[in-house]
């Protein structure tokens, strides 16, 4: 039976782009497997370690980055979050794409490195899209909106990091996109 080589995609885009309803698309796949990265920041209610995150104390993330056990790490909000080495090694080894969802900083840090994979940045179609978008979510006042919208003129402008820039106009041809660009368009077959 032919066995084909797993790849590394790093997922990017502004908050508001609409990642997270791409990353539940893909959750779907089982070609696909998510990368659960260490942090130091609190567990929120409803949060599992080991699923949503690796929740870490500072010492041992610390002794960890001097291990070299991430393929990335970034101080975000004064906690650090790293993609450990040790799952994406597992992950492709086993013949599936390795996803993580990552901000820009990460991105830069392997693109330093040389580190092959297939770098999607989702973008919206326009910044007031993204702001009417942020609006409608009611989790996010309008001075949070603002530096979102902010944050995110800043993240368009490293689109040049990314191999594909995707435009999010409909969800669905998005999500399309994104499959076809890492290349899983097409029927899954578990
Ligand atoms: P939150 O604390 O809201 O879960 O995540 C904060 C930010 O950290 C988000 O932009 C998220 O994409 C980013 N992030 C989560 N995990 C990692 C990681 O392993 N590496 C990097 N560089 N960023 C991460």
């Amino acid at each position: 039976m032919e066995s084909e080589a797993g790849r590394l995609v790093v997922l990017s885009g502004p908050s508001g782009a609409g990642k997270t309803s791409v990353v539940r698309a893909l959750k779907e796949d089982p070609r696909v497997e998510f990368s659960v990265s260490a942090t130091t920041r609190g567990q929120r209610p409803g949060e599992v370690d080991g699923v949503d995150y690796w929740f870490l104390a500072r010492e041992d993330f610390e002794a960890r980055i001097n291990r070299s056990e991430f393929i990335e790490w970034a101080v975000y909000n004064g906690e650090y979050y790293g993609t450990l080495r040790s799952q994406m090694d597992q992950a492709l080894a086993s013949g599936r794409h390795f996803v993580i969802e990552i901000e820009v900083q990460g991105t830069k840090q392997l693109r330093e490195s040389g580190v092959p994979g297939d770098y999607v940045f989702l973008v919206p179609p326009s910044l007031d899209d993204l702001r009417e978008r942020l609006e409608a979510r009611a989790a996010n006042d309008p001075d949070d909106i603002a530096r979102r919208v902010a944050i995110a003129e800043r993240e368009l402008a490293e689109a040049h990091l990314y191999d594909h820039v995707v435009v999010n106009r409909s969800l669905d041809d998005a999500i399309a996109e994104v499959k076809r660009v890492i290349g899983i368009d097409g029927v899954a077959h578990a």
